[in-house]
């Protein structure tokens, strides 16, 4: 393990000990829980794809729906806007706490889980991928497993292993930071970082947004951008916010 200076732990915290889940290949499964009790717990995200040092990161979008496009400075220069689910389990066979990354169109299927299965949490599922690695048409069966143990989200997650995916996975930025990366292609806080620090890449390999995942429902990559010139002559002054606020929205 790395070390590190105590005014840089909050840097190791920020993001948790988060894990992906994936099933790679045709016809791969897990087992797994679902960690919500109901629809209503289901969080959807709001997001734009930039690249942070050399990786692909998600970073909330600081629109609320009917703001104007000037709320949010990556919008405002053009970055698709993307709408992701970030779904919660336990994977059973690992014992551990992960991450999936989903199309909004899952959202119908756990929504279909949620109406039957109550709380969801309390039965687990067995999840098989159809379709071979790569496939952009991939989608995912969730089969009930009879006679599951009862058990409830606490018998999950606790403060040490809940994923951070505000501001640990998903990036949240403020306005000022969402504008000083388009005028500068980097956010305020990424100082250069030596290339012999474990530590960065470990992390970023952590957090960044995954490759291979296929998505149910095919979506417009963003171009590469780099950097661009300051704009600020020429554009209406945008509404100034100052404060980190979240964008997360129920569907
Ligand atoms: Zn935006």
């Amino acid at each position: 393990m790395a070390t590190f200076r105590s005014n840089e732990a909050d840097k190791y915290s920020s993001g948790g000990s988060t894990e992906f889940f994936s099933l790679k290949n045709d016809k791969d499964t897990a087992v797994v829980r679902f960690l919500y009790n109901e629809l209503d717990d289901i969080l959807g995200y709001s997001l734009h794809k930039v690249e942070v040092n050399g990786k692909d990161r998600y970073v909330n979008c600081l629109r609320e729906y009917n703001d104007p496009v000037t709320a949010c400075p990556l919008c405002n220069a053009g970055f698709p806007l993307m709408t992701k689910l970030i779904v919660e389990l336990y994977d059973v066979n690992t014992d551990t706490v992960k991450i999936w990354e989903r199309g909004k169109t899952f959202f119908n299927k756990l929504a279909s889980l949620c109406s039957r299965y109550k709380p969801l949490v309390a039965t687990e599922f067995e999840i098989e991928r159809n379709g071979k690695k790569g496939d952009t048409s991939t989608t995912y069966e969730i089969f009930p497993i009879p006679d599951s143990e009862k058990a409830t989200i606490e018998d999950f997650i606790d403060d040490e292993n809940a994923p951070v995916i505000l501001g640990g996975f998903i990036l949240d930025k403020t306005f000022e930071e969402l504008e000083e990366y388009i005028e500068t292609g980097a956010f305020p806080d990424d100082l250069p970082k030596p290339r012999t620090a474990k530590r960065t890449t470990a992390r970023d390999a952590r957090d960044e947004v995954a490759e291979e995942e296929p998505e149910e429902e095919p979506e417009e990559r963003p171009r590469r951008r780099t950097a661009q010139p300051a704009r600020k002559e020429t554009k209406t002054p945008p509404v100034r916010r100052t404060s980190k606020r979240s964008t997360t929205e129920r569907f």
